[in-house]
């Protein structure tokens, strides 16, 4: 029987975590299967519980549970510790891990060429997927690195987790111009976006929506200002890269899957 994978989160049934894990394992010869657990909302831990005694191996975790995944967990990795969030369980090992960061590095460093040393970074959102990808930001170089969040008093709790970094609201940011603007806001599921000050993006900027799918407001408006530009998808396959990574001991590569998503 192959090793049983799954994403468990609510709602699940629009993820593409299934095809890239299928096409991590055909292209590195693993044999595993990748599922989708949709658990109810008050019964994550229950899930877990009961694909680990089915003898599941691993689980990456979505919304709403990736608080609840920390917790989880009697070991903690360091990225894990830093973010306070989760997306990846080690069931075997029962250690959790957060790869949304690294992923972000990743597609920005290695799929888009843009190195971030001495970059001046801003992140939209103080969430769980903010709060992922801070430390593999300021890690890989970044030289100022502002957290703007509409619930203001949000942002200054996860700043103060971090040195380096620094807090605000959205009208606080007239006037100033950053390198790279990640949107990790939720925003644009909804068809919204951070109320931006006008000129704050620029064909200077390189405009990160974490969400993926979607022209999203935020998108549109960085297409307006002339910036250029990057959807989340290419985060989604390097974080899943990394949990693959975690779980088999084998790097997939990332490119065709990449190429293939983009391309259906
Ligand atoms: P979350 O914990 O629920 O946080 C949501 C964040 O969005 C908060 O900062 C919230 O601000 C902000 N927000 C929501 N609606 C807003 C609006 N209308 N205007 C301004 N701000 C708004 O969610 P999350 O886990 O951080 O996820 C955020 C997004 O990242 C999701 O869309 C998710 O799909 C995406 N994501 C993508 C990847 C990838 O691999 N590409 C990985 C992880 C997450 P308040 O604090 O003020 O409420």
């Amino acid at each position: 029987m192959s090793d049983r994978y799954a994403l468990v989160g609510n709602p699940v049934g629009h993820s593409k975590s299934p095809r890239i894990h299928a096409e991590f394992a055909r292209a590195t010869g693993q044999h595993l299967e990748y599922g989708l657990i949709e658990a109810p909302l008050d019964g994550f831990a229950q899930a877990v519980e009961v694909f680990r005694a089915a003898g599941g191996r691993g689980l990456n975790v979505t919304l709403p549970f990736k608080q609840q995944a920390f917790a989880l967990c009697t070991r903690v990795s360091e990225r894990a510790r830093l973010a306070g969030v989760a997306n990846t369980l080690v069931l075997d090992q029962d250690l959790c891990d957060n790869t949304d960061g690294i992923g972000l590095v990743r597609d920005l460093s290695e799929n888009l060429g843009f190195g971030l040393k001495n970059r001046r970074v801003l992140l939209l959102g103080a969430g769980g997927a903010a709060q992922g990808v801070i430390g593999a930001l300021l890690e890989a170089g970044a030289q100022r690195l502002v957290i703007a969040n509409r619930t203001v008093g949000r942002a200054k709790t996860v700043a103060a987790r971090f040195a380096g970094t620094a807090a605000c609201g959205y009208e606080a940011l007239a006037g100033e111009s950053f390198d790279l603007v990640v949107n990790a806001t939720s925003a644009g599921l909804s068809g919204e976006t951070p109320a931006l000050p006008p000129k704050l993006l620029t064909e200077k900027t390189l405009a990160y929506e974490m969400v993926y799918g979607r022209e999203t407001p935020f998108l549109a408006a960085a297409h307006r200002a002339g910036a250029r530009v990057s959807d989340g998808l290419g985060m989604l396959v390097e974080q899943a890269a990394e949990s693959f990574f975690l779980w088999r001991g084998v790097r997939p590569p990332t490119r065709p899957v990449l190429a293939s998503l983009r391309g259906a």
